[in-house]
């Protein structure tokens, strides 16, 4: 099994500038112009975090290697210049030299900058810094047309600007992106806080939304765990600078079993930054455990580069390609799993519902929680600049619930279960992020993802299309 170099590329890669970065936007205008006019455009991109089966290959798409780089870092303005296909690794890799960070930085190390922004991402930061579209300043996007528009919150460009994020590349590319960036700390301090029942884990996000705050200690970075309904964690992160020891999860021990514990008092630990960033990478969460990656004796022999979920992401293209665990099942006399892997947002309000219902109609555990909060810029306008494709409430808190795992296919109906959660995410006032299954029909899509807007922005942007539009793309699986 090939790894190409973006699946195994584990430091900053040098800082490119501008002028470099004007030679490769050229280079992708006229493979632009050189696709026939009556033929579809499309990414040719090495790595991938989308979840959805795409159909079969449609032909070459647009190489867009050179875009995996950092253009410029300001330290004193604390921006960052990216490529739209930048890795968060190579991002991360390059920002902390200058001790510095992207503002919310997904979880998995080949999600990309532009990838992040045109199909949403979230992590522990997100109940202070919003989404990662909300810390970009401006972005250069490769339009339908075959231009290269600047487009930032104010100007000419501004809906395209408002309209991008959700829109999965359906409007265009994003060749550059300018984001803000924030101090960032050495280490780490955890606290892993157990809960017997959901309501005062819910309480207490609210608290910390409110406060920054939990027992008095300052509360930088947020996520949960769910292992049952009388199980379940909050593991709050302090920046510090303080020395001291620091744990490993990148070796034999796993991050996410150490979370768990049976006192009263929370469970203190202390990882680096880029342990801390990269924490749930090297288990893919919890998903290794399905390749045997878990297993004391094998992961001794499972080469520690490897222990990282684009490898991981291999294994499962292999699976589908050669439905390797449906053969399994059908030996046992059992049926074929439905995938069931999404990140759905619910308000906190109804997070308590949500998750007991998953809980009891799903026989899926763990499951991941991480609240989130549309970030206020300050301007007195926030209310009105709102992101259409992915519309959520300013000055609510949300938590998005991660669960990725299958369940027995019901025989007749392979998207049962993914159907029972979008009815249920859409009774609950919640949405449901698109990079996997999505089964909504044309109508309830239009009204839960800026239909009407859409259109409007594909129409200028994409007038004779040649993108795929997002229903297509995203629940006909074009
Ligand atoms: C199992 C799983 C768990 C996940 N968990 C999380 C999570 O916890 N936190 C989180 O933040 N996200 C999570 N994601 C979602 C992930 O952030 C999104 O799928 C994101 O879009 C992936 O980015 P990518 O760079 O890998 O893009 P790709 O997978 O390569 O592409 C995603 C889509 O974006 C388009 N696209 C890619 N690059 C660009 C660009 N530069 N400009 C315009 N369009 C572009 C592509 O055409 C495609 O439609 C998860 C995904 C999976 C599968």
């Amino acid at each position: 099994m090939a790894l190409s170099r973006a699946d195994l590329d584990l430091g900053a890669k040098p800082i490119t500038g501008f002028a470099e970065h004007r030679r490769v936007v050229e280079d992708l205008i006229e493979q632009f112009r050189a696709i026939p006019a009556d033929s579809p455009v499309r990414l040719a991109k090495k790595t991938s975090n989308l979840f959805r089966a795409r159909a079969a290959n449609r032909g070459p798409g647009l190489r867009v290697d050179g875009l995996d780089a950092v253009i410029a870092v300001d330290p004193d303005a604390r921006t960052a210049d990216v490529g739209g296909m930048c890795t968060y690794e190579h991002l991360v890799a390059t920002t902390l030299r200058f001790g510095l960070l992207p503002l919310v930085v997904p979880q998995l190390k080949t999600i990309t900058l532009g990838g992040a922004v045109t199909g949403l991402g979230i992590e522990s930061t997100s109940f202070r810094n919003g989404l990662p579209h909300e810390s970009v300043l401006e972005v250069d996007v490769l339009t339908g047309s075959g231009e290269v528009v600047t487009a930032g919150p104010d100007g000419p460009h501004a809906d395209l600007f408002r309209g991008f994020p959700n829109s999965y590349g359906t409007l265009g590319y994003s060749t550059r992106l300018k984001i803000a960036l924030e101090p960032a700390p050495p280490f780490v301090a955890l606290r892993h806080v157990r809960f017997h029942a959901l309501g005062p884990l819910i309480d207490a996000i609210d608290e910390i939304g409110a406060s920054g705050s939990y027992l008095g200690e300052t509360v930088d970075y947020l996520d949960g765990v769910v292992f049952t309904a009388d199980e379940s964690y909050l593991t709050l992160g302090r920046k510090t600078d303080e020395p001291g020891p620091v744990s490993d999860y990148t070796g034999q021990r796993i991050y996410y079993r150490s979370i768990r514990h049976d006192s009263t008092a929370p469970k203190r630990d202390r990882l680096t930054i880029a342990d801390y960033i990269w924490r749930w990478d090297t288990d893919w969460f919890w998903c290794s455990r399905a390749f045997g990656a878990q297993n004391p004796r094998i992961r001794r022999l499972w080469p520690k580069r490897y222990r990282r979920s684009s490898f991981y992401w291999k294994l499962i293209a292999l699976d589908q390609r050669f439905s390797i665990a449906d053969r399994l099942e059908a030996r046992k006399g059992n049926p074929p799993r439905e995938r069931v892997v999404q990140d759905i947002e619910v308000p906190l309000d109804r997070t308590e519902e949500f998750v007991s219902w998953f809980l009891d109609a799903l026989p899926i555990e763990p499951i991941w929680l991480c609240p989130l909060r549309l970030r206020e810029s300050g301007r007195p306008d926030d209310a009105d600049r709102r992101w259409p494709l992915y519309p959520l409430e300013p000055k609510r808190t949300y938590v998005n619930v991660g669960f990725w795992s299958s369940v027995p296919m019901t025989p007749g109906d392979p998207g049962h279960a993914n159907r029972l959660i979008e009815k249920r995410v859409s009774a609950l006032d919640g949405h449901k992020s698109l990079y996997s299954e999505a089964y909504y029909g044309p109508e309830e899509f239009d009204s839960l993802y800026g239909g009407a807007h859409y259109r409007r922005l594909r129409d200028i942007y994409d007038p004779d299309h040649r993108l795929l539009d997002l229903y297509s793309k995203v629940v006909q699986r074009r």
